[in-house]
């Protein structure tokens, strides 16, 4: 039976204070103890219910992380302050010096930096691989691995992860798999596949206003509950906390996620038949082109669709770049990076998200210079946006 994330995060039922139908706000960074004895206690992570002091948990990130971890089907998850602060966190948690990491090369470049770039520095290696390419991925595996990496629909690629494979492959080897699902909440359920740890930016569909950076990490209660350590712990010590007022406004808009996912994969799902269909090298999961179509199709939460990223080729960055201005000036959407705004957001991943890969990784991954890459909006008439759409393509003679 298809599993249903979005009732999972409706059925849950949080009151306020003086009974408000949505839960009171916690706005102090510290709380009372009636006995010195629970405060010790509660410092050693044996008060459950208790709280101390809001870097290591408030009752309004508690919430927060309860629908989270609904979402997802997992026991329990961690909100942090950005996806990079529980993106990093996860990995200096499992990873020590001499540890080894096998990431996808595509993934989000920050992410791409962090392993590629800071990890280094403190003895813990990676490495790069086509992560759908399975045997690859398996030859890679030592003895010291200790995380497979990927995102399930890639940024900017959109490759598709094949998450029951790898984690077959993860383990095997006793290996712990880490899974981004930033682009495809709700359509995805990672955990369901074997996924130990999935990670979203909360900055983008989750929340969905564009209006904060935010992350959560979901997992088993052991991974969460060494996470908060106040001794060792990634997230306790190096302190990426989501504020509780945050935490508040993101928990009411992931309230109708499943209304706003299904709006973008039916708008996204048009535009790129459609940029197929006019001859221009369109990527999507949804469409039969896509190598990958069939192992998304495997996957999916089908009423949520193929999510609402799009990537079109037009071959050149000053291409690109001009065709992004004028929709821009059509009032097409905005010339942005981040996703999963109601307004359509489009970037050249090249030069900017991914600008941290050098160009001769991109060129081996197939990040051409003039990719451009659509974040679909919620527009009521999608219909319409094509037909503006068109007559840039038309003005640039790319159609
Ligand atoms: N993961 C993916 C797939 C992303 O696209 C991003 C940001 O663009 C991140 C993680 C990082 O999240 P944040 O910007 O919230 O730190």
């Amino acid at each position: 039976m298809k599993s249903k994330p979005a009732n999972k995060i409706q059925d849950l039922k949080f009151f306020g204070e003086f009974g408000g139908v949505n839960p009171s706000i916690s706005d102090s960074s510290t709380y009372t103890f009636l006995s010195a004895n629970s405060m010790s206690e509660t410092f050693e992570g044996n008060t459950e219910g208790c709280y101390l002091y809001s870097r290591n948990s408030s009752p309004s990130n508690l919430y927060l992380e309860e629908a989270c971890a609904a979402m997802e089907g997992t026991e329990a998850a961690n909100v942090f302050s950005s996806g990079m602060g529980a993106i990093t966190s996860c990995i200096l948690q499992l990873c020590k010096s001499g540890d080894h990491v096998i990431s996808s090369r595509t993934v989000y470049g920050g992410t791409y930096a962090f392993l590629k770039n800071f990890t280094p520095q403190i003895g813990i290696e990676t490495d790069f691989v086509d992560i759908t390419n399975l045997e690859s991925v398996e030859k890679l595996v030592m003895s010291n691995t200790k995380i497979i990496y990927c995102e399930v629909s890639s940024n900017p690629l959109l490759e598709i992860a094949d998450i029951k494979r790898i984690s077959k492959i993860a383990k095997k080897n006793n290996i712990k798999l880490i899974v981004d699902n930033t682009f495809t909440p709700l359509s995805i359920t990672p955990a369901k596949y074997g996924a130990d740890i999935v990670i979203h930016s909360l900055t983008k569909f989750i929340n969905g206003t564009s209006d904060t950076i935010a992350g959560v990490v979901c997992s088993s209660k052991d991974f969460i509950h060494s996470l908060r350590d106040v001794n060792d712990g990634a997230f306790m010590l190096m302190g990426a906390t989501m504020d509780s007022l945050r935490a508040a406004s993101v928990l009411k808009n992931m309230r109708t996620l499943h209304i706003r996912m299904k709006k973008h994969s039916e708008n996204a799902m048009f535009l790129a038949n459609s940029f197929e269909n006019d001859g221009i090298k369109t990527v999507y999961p949804g469409l039969k082109s896509h190598p990958s179509h069939k192992i998304f199709t495997e996957m999916i939460n089908d009423e949520y669709g193929y999510g609402g990223m799009v990537t079109i080729d037009v071959g050149q960055l000053k291409k690109a770049n001009k065709l992004m201005e004028i929709m821009q000036e059509r009032n097409i959407g905005y010339l942005a990076v981040s996703l999963g705004f109601y307004k359509t957001l489009f970037c050249a991943p090249g030069s900017s998200t991914s600008s941290e890969i050098s160009d001769d990784e991109q060129n081996k991954m197939g990040l051409s210079e003039g990719l451009i890459r659509f974040s679909v909006g919620l527009d009521q008439d999608i219909n319409r946006t094509y037909n503006e759409i068109k007559k840039c393509l038309k003005q640039l003679k790319l159609i």
